[in-house]
């Protein structure tokens, strides 16, 4: 085991990366009767109550955990700012199995800390979460978001997070070759979940040349029959020759190894994260002239649905305001381009901006 000297251990203290990262908050939650170990982070309140999902993952240890939280809860920040929504971020992670360790008394007893924040911190659902669990959390307190239609709510937020990257898609190809035609263009969807199936739907209404990408093979088929797009099953797809990649799987695709294959003029999709390395890989793609739509920006279609959940759920006002980040996508090219700055380091500018702004 290697043995931390007392520098390095308080250089990794939990209030040090909080400074780093401007964290206002970070509460760790245990109970032992339901075996709940939970983690939540609060990144910035400035504009609003912290809002963003809850996240169940069976991580390798609790650092790891307490790393994906503080990074997710920052990027709740600046997606809602960059959209022009009154909410801070925040994220909360369970550790555990979901498929193992997930019971109602867990659920429950985890609403009950979400509760003692008094609203702060607005939950939702996120992977390895079901709309039931959710139900349970309901249950022990009311500062949840992202629920059934049924039950008077907003819903599956994926779809309009698809809308929003089809939309931002649209403004890269207007950037990028003077149309937001996509007629023909060849796309790469890389995982057909809950967004990117809306996605291909969404590119085949427009007669886009659709290539699908997904480990799950019982997914890729029923989607390649139903929309008859062309797949390609390897995991080998950096180095396809097509006009658009559009990560809708997991973060950290993006990479110096993964960037210097890329054979797309544009890189647009839902997955949080991309970059594995943000100030790095956004300036190496913008040196091999592949255009960069920041993923905090366009996939924010989900939280602007949310948010109108909170302030009474109206499906046509979420869909108007989701269809703006065509706008603000091409407002940011166009400012990138002006200040030779790369379109991520433009909208992270934009995005801290509007907090700093707001700070009193
Ligand atoms: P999901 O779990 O429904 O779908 C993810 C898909 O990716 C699955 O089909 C999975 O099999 C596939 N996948 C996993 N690893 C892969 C790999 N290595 N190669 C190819 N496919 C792989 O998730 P989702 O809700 O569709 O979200 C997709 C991404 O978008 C996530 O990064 C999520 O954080 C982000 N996002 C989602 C929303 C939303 O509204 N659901 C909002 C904002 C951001």
């Amino acid at each position: 085991m290697i043995e931390l000297s007392i520098q390095e251990k308080s250089k990794n203290s939990v209030i040090n990366k909080m400074i780093t990262m401007g964290h206002e908050q970070v509460v760790h939650c245990f109970d032992r009767e339901t075996g709940l170990k939970a983690i939540i982070a609060i990144h910035d309140t400035t504009l609003g109550p912290a809002l963003g999902g809850t996240r169940m993952w069976n991580y390798e240890n609790s650092n790891h955990a307490l790393l994906d939280v503080l990074r997710l809860s920052r990027g709740m920040s600046l997606k809602a700012s960059i959209s022009g929504l009154n909410l801070g971020g925040g994220k909360a992670v369970i550790i555990g199995d979901s498929k193992k360790n997930k019971t109602p008394e867990l659920m429950r007893k985890f609403g009950q800390y979400v509760d003692s924040l008094g609203g702060k911190y607005i939950t939702a659902e996120d992977v390895g979460m079901s709309t039931k669990d959710m139900e349970y959390v309901r249950s022990t307190t009311k500062h949840v978001t992202g629920i059934p239609i049924s039950m008077g709510g907003s819903g599956d937020p994926s779809p309009v997070t698809a809308y929003g990257v089809y939309m931002a898609i649209k403004a890269s190809a207007k950037y990028k070759w003077g149309s937001s035609d996509l007629i023909g263009k060849s796309i790469l969807v890389q995982g057909i979940g809950h967004v990117g199936m809306h996605l291909v739907k969404y590119l085949k209404e427009e007669n886009a040349d659709v290539i699908i990408n997904d480990i799950n093979k019982e997914k890729v088929n029923k989607i390649s029959n139903e929309y008859k797009v062309k797949i390609f099953s390897d995991q080998n797809f950096y180095d396809l020759d097509v006009d658009i990649y559009a990560p809708c799987a997991l973060g950290s695709t993006l990479n110096p190894f993964t960037i210097n294959r890329l054979k797309c003029s544009i890189v647009a999709g839902a997955a949080n994260n991309q970059l594995e390395d943000e100030l790095r890989d956004s300036e190496l793609l913008m040196k091999k002239g592949v255009l960069y739509a920041p993923d905090f920006l366009i996939n924010a279609g989900g939280l602007i649905n949310v948010y109108s959940e909170l302030n009474g759920y109206d499906k046509d006002a979420a869909l108007k305001q989701t269809s703006d980040i065509y706008n603000t996508t091409l407002n940011i090219f166009k400012t990138s381009e002006v200040e030779k700055i790369n379109t991520h380091v433009t909208a992270l500018k934009i995005a801290q901006e509007r907090i700093n702004k707001n700070k009193k």
